[in-house]
């Protein structure tokens, strides 16, 4: 199976490559995406097989059926990361909040966050296809919270891969903090930059496209890859999930084989909607994939009206981090799929010079057939995550924004499956202050909420408060490209 571009060839890359190829260098022709030429079948036939498997067995059937260069032997030892999950034998479990509305818990993994479910099994994939071409990698993240745990997490002792991993000093919150600058291996450098988000983001893109540094890197034969959802090696683990959560509705008997069913994706970047999207396509029974924003509501505006306009807004910080963003990469996917290589390309383009675009009647029509968005500020969410604690269930904020449209985007009385980004520890003031309790640490609204409600803190996040700080480098903008060097 090939791998092709969405903004078409340039001439002077391959203009289709293989599995292995588009998740060692992710970036197409003209700044584009890599995207799967054809897709498994996912019919009645494949999901009835499927019925009493466990993830893993799922996971590894629909892999193979991708046909991608990986092993079968590197397969299952990457799907063996699942093993750490709270539950070995279900690392999705799915709980049911109203008569027909299913939560599909996609953070039990190391870091508490969704991004462990496709970064756990890519980071050894990653590693093993990197050993075997013998070439050394680095990788480069700036996060604003849940990506740096998550690649620090996997890629930790794996052989030919180095991460150097930027934050925002003071950007973050203690755990997620606590989760990067505790992290301990040799091939993992953590530095706390001196600035906002965006200010950390800009200096990595920056340096990243620096001729000079480059250069240097050549010199110590280090190449460059990426772990953000722009490499497909993080989608293909994110379809997945959704075909598992699926078949979990079934086999509670809340429907059957073949009804169809809405999902609810709480979205920033879009690779967790995009998952949805290629299951569907697949053949999944989807009635449509409903979209959640917070107040960064550009995805709503896209799907509702076919406008993406930048130029009009800025960014807002939101008790929902994790999806504050504005340039969301995986739209481009969907719109190959849709308008083709040449439209994309225009679109792109566009979005580049003039900071927006806009779609046709027609185009938005095609987009509306498998979506549909709205989005809730933090004080909706905050009212969902209190009145959800009432009933005894937690979410955190992310996971709350999707209940707007859970109540409100449904034109059929269909089954519904919200997907749960990340563990309520993660965001535990916001979540106190949603029961009606102002504490602003970490440590007191852990305790506080665990104390008063029927949910307990595992020990990944307890344990961080007492191990020791391995990463104490912070520095100004300037120094960070000098701090790399001296890792290399
Ligand atoms: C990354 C993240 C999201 C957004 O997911 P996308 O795939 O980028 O749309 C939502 N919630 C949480 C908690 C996340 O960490």
């Amino acid at each position: 199976m090939q791998f092709i571009e969405t903004r078409g060839n340039d001439g002077t890359k391959p203009s289709s490559v293989l599995f292995s190829e588009a998740i060692l260098s992710p970036s197409a022709s003209f700044g584009g995406l890599y995207v799967p030429q054809t897709l498994p079948n996912l019919d009645k036939a494949f999901l009835e097989g499927h019925l009493s498997s466990h993830y893993k067995t799922l996971a590894l059937d629909f892999l193979e059926s991708f046909g991608i260069d990986i092993e079968t032997e590197v397969l299952k030892s990457a799907l063996d990361r699942y093993d750490a999950f709270d539950d070995p034998s279900n690392p999705v479990p799915l709980s049911k909040i109203e008569d027909d509305c299913f939560v599909s818990e996609l953070y039990h993994g190391p870091t508490r966050a969704f991004k462990d479910m496709a970064l756990q099994p890519f980071g050894y994939v990653l590693s093993r296809v990197a050993q075997k071409k013998g070439e050394q990698y680095l990788i480069m993240a700036a996060t604003s919270g849940d990506t740096g745990p998550a690649t620090l997490e996997t890629f930790k002792n794996q052989d030919n891969i180095q991460v150097a991993c930027l934050y925002p000093d003071g950007g973050t919150s203690d755990v997620q903090r606590l989760q990067m600058v505790t992290e301990d291996a040799k091939n993992l450098k953590v530095i706390g930059v001196e600035g906002n988000f965006d200010d950390t983001q800009n200096t990595l893109k920056d340096l990243l496209a620096s001729e000079e540094f480059k250069a240097q890197l050549a010199q110590k034969n280090i190449k460059l890859s990426a772990a953000n959802s722009v490499n497909f090696g993080r989608i293909i683990f994110q379809i997945i999930y959704h075909i598992h959560s699926y078949l979990e509705l079934v086999r509670k008997n809340e429907i059957s084989m073949g009804e169809k069913v809405y999902l609810v994706v709480p979205s920033g970047n879009f690779g967790n909607a995009l998952g949805a999207y290629y299951a569907k396509k697949s053949g999944l029974p989807i009635e449509k994939i409903l979209i959640s924003s917070n107040s960064n509501n550009i995805l709503t505006d896209w799907i509702n009206n076919g406008t993406y306009d930048l130029t009009t807004r800025e960014l807002i910080q939101t008790d929902s981090p994790a999806m504050d963003i504005l340039k969301s990469s995986n739209v481009e996917r969907i719109m190959f799929d849709k308008f083709g290589a040449t439209r994309t390309k225009e679109l792109m383009e566009s979005l580049a010079n003039d900071g927006k675009y806009q779609l046709t009647k027609r185009e938005l029509a095609q987009l509306r057939e498998d979506f549909d968005a709205s989005f809730s500020d933090d004080s909706e969410c905050e009212a969902v995550v209190g009145n959800y604690a009432k009933k005894g269930y937690i979410m955190d904020p992310h996971t709350a924004t999707c209940m707007k449209a859970y109540d409100s985007l449904r034109e059929k009385p269909l089954k519904t499956i919200v997907y749960s980004t990340a563990e309520w520890t993660k965001f535990s003031p916001s979540v106190a202050k949603a029961l009606g309790q102002h504490v602003t640490e970490d440590t007191q609204a852990l305790k506080w909420v665990s104390d008063n409600t029927n949910v307990t803190v595992p020990a990944m996040i307890t344990e961080l408060f007492s191990k020791p700080v391995i990463h104490t480098v912070i520095v100004p903008k300037e120094g960070i490209q000098d701090e790399m060097l001296g890792f290399l």
